[in-house]
This record gives structure tokens, C-alpha cells and sequence, in this order.
């Protein structure tokens, strides 16, 4: 007669197998999810070994859920395009879906890698470039947004160090002299502004993704300098818009006014130098799109 349970010694030894089974199984995952180890590694260091392995034995839709940046419901739609089963182990694929799962994860992967990155976020004075960047800041805390030197005066509210770091012009001449400002402009032909060089850097080495809130001629001189550098133009959804922007701000006297009209003129007349355009229609949206172009792969160059 066939006997339907183990013996109890083979049941103590299974369930001792099947615990340290888990915990492999859960030291993978982990290592998936703090970035240790790539869910590419994981896959092929399945196929190239046992399918009781902790890698081999390991879920598809577990080592997808354990990737940083994609939750359930995107697992399920990701697992559905590729045509796999919810109850697949990754170790029990067949050839041709290891090959799509394999192709999958390399793409991934190498969208990853082109993550970091700088955008430069230029457009006509009273657009709302500041809004989208302080949205950005509150609300993308990856994205290290860069903080500007500048000759100007604060304006009520502002902070040394988070809106600007205001500085007289002598040390703006000492920045310059030590070659600390990676651009450099007066805009409005009056004050002068410029980008830090250090802290760019800084970010871009961590691998994070650094964005400039610049003028015009900024974003002509970092494009000179670091080409690969994404540029995105702030418009207004009309120009009616704009100019109904720029006096309800209420910062700036009539003359200034005028002034900043003029020199939005010449700006809306350079969108076509830009590798994509971003309508402020509303700043939640504007937002998310040049967050966007950060993380995808090629789309910085083509949107428009
Ligand atoms: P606001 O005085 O209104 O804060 O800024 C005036 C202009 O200076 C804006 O168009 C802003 O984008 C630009 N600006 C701010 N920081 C920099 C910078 O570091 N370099 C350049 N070139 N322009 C900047």
C-alpha cells in the first residue's frame, strides 16, 4: 500500500530543508531589492545550475516583485507580456521563455544604467520653471536639484543655500577666477547667476540624476560643455498666459516687467534648440514629465 506521509524523521529533515529552501530563497530577493545584486545575475545563475537552487526554485513573479521600482500590478502586466504563468519558478523556465525573460531584464537593465543624468530645465521668465523645480524637490527626493550662485538679493521667503546661495560680487568673481561655476550668465542684464560645479559632480558620481534651473544662455553654455546633457523647455500653454504670470507674480516693478517680456520673446523663440519641450499646463504634470525624461532611455532626445 502506498504510504501517504513521510516517515516522521523524513518529515523533521523536509521541513528543515524546506526552511533553509526559504531563507535562500529570501537572501536572494533581498539582495535584489537593496540593489546588491542584479535580477539578470539571479536568472542566469539559475539556468546555470540546479532548479532546486535558492535562485532556480525562486518564483518569476518573486525576483520581478524584488526589483527596486515595480510593484505588484506591474509584475502581473509585465508577466502577461511575457507570456509567462503566475506559478513559474525562475528555474523551471523553458528555453524560449528564458530567452524573453533573459531579453527583458538585460533591456531593464540597460535603461537603468542610462538613469543618471543631467537635465537642464530652461524656459521663458515666468513660465514657472521655479514652481516645476521646487515641485521636483518636494516630491522626487532622487533627483538632486542644483542650487545656484547668484548676485541678486533675496526675495521674502527665500534661504541661503536652498533657493540660492547668495553671494556678492566679489565672490562671484572668486567663484569664476576658481573655476567653481560650471556656467555662468547675467540674466535680465542685471544680476549674475551661475551653476556650482562640486555638487554636480558629486551627485552625478553617486549615480543620481542632477537638474539645473537655468536661463537660456546657461543651458546653450552646458550643453557646449557637457553634451551629453538633456535640454527641456518650460512653455507656457499661451503666450496670454505667460505674460498674465509674469505681473500676478508682483515681484518685479513695470520697467523690470517690460524688460522680462522682452527677454522672454528671444526665449520662446529658441525652443527649437531643445531636445524636448514640457507645456506647464499644471505643475504636478509638468513635473512628472521632466522626471520622465530623466529615467527613460532615449525618449530625452525625441520628445517634443
Ligand atoms: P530669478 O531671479 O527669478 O530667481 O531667476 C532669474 C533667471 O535666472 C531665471 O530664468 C533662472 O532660470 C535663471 N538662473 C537661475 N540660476 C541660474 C544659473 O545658475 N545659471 C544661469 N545661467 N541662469 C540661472
Amino acid at each position: 500500500m502506498p504510504r501517504l506521509t513521510p516517515p516522521p524523521v523524513d518529515r523533521a529533515a523536509a521541513a528543515r530543508a524546506a526552511v533553509a529552501a526559504r531563507r535562500g530563497r529570501a537572501a536572494v530577493k533581498n539582495a535584489v531589492a537593496s540593489r546588491t545584486r542584479s535580477a539578470l545575475d539571479v536568472a542566469e545563475t539559475a539556468w546555470a545550475g540546479e532548479p532546486t537552487s535558492p535562485e532556480g526554485s525562486l518564483r518569476v513573479r518573486e525576483l520581478l516583485t524584488s526589483i527596486p521600482g515595480i510593484g505588484p500590478t506591474r509584475v502581473a502586466r509585465i508577466m502577461t507580456e511575457l507570456g509567462i504563468a503566475e506559478s513559474k519558478r525562475v528555474g523551471g523556465l523553458g528555453v524560449r521563455q528564458r530567452r524573453i525573460l533573459g531579453d527583458w531584464l538585460a533591456a531593464r537593465e540597460a535603461k537603468g544604467r542610462l538613469r543618471s543624468r543631467l537635465v537642464v530645465l530652461a524656459g521663458p521668465t515666468a513660465v514657472g520653471k521655479g514652481t516645476v523645480s521646487t515641485y521636483i524637490r518636494e516630491n522626487y527626493p532622487d533627483v538632486h536639484l542644483s542650487v545656484s550662485a547668484t548676485t541678486r538679493a533675496p526675495r521674502p521667503g527665500e534661504v541661503d543655500g536652498v533657493h540660492y546661495y547668495f553671494v556678492d560680487d566679489a565672490e562671484f568673481d572668486r567663484m569664476i577666477r576658481d573655476r567653481e561655476l560650471l556656467e555662468y550668465a547675467t540674466v535680465h542684464n542685471s544680476y549674475r547667476y551661475g551653476t556650482p560645479r562640486p555638487p554636480l559632480d558629486a551627485a552625478l558620481t553617486e549615480g543620481r540624476s542632477v537638474l539645473l534651473e537655468i536661463d537660456l544662455q546657461g543651458a546653450r553654455l552646458v550643453r557646449a560643455a557637457m553634451p551629453e546633457a538633456v535640454l527641456v523647455f518650460l512653455l507656457p500653454p499661451t503666450w496670454d498666459e505667460l505674460v498674465r504670470r509674469l505681473i500676478g507674480r508682483g515681484t518685479e516693478d513695470a520697467a523690470e516687467q517690460h524688460r522680462r517680456l522682452e527677454t522672454a520673446k528671444v526665449e520662446l523663440a529658441a525652443q527649437d534648440e531643445f531636445d524636448a519641450r514640457v507645456v506647464n499646463h499644471d505643475v504636478a504634470e509638468a513635473a512628472r514629465e521632466v522626471v520622465e525624461l530623466m529615467t527613460a532611455p532615449d525618449s530625452g532626445r525625441t520628445r517634443a
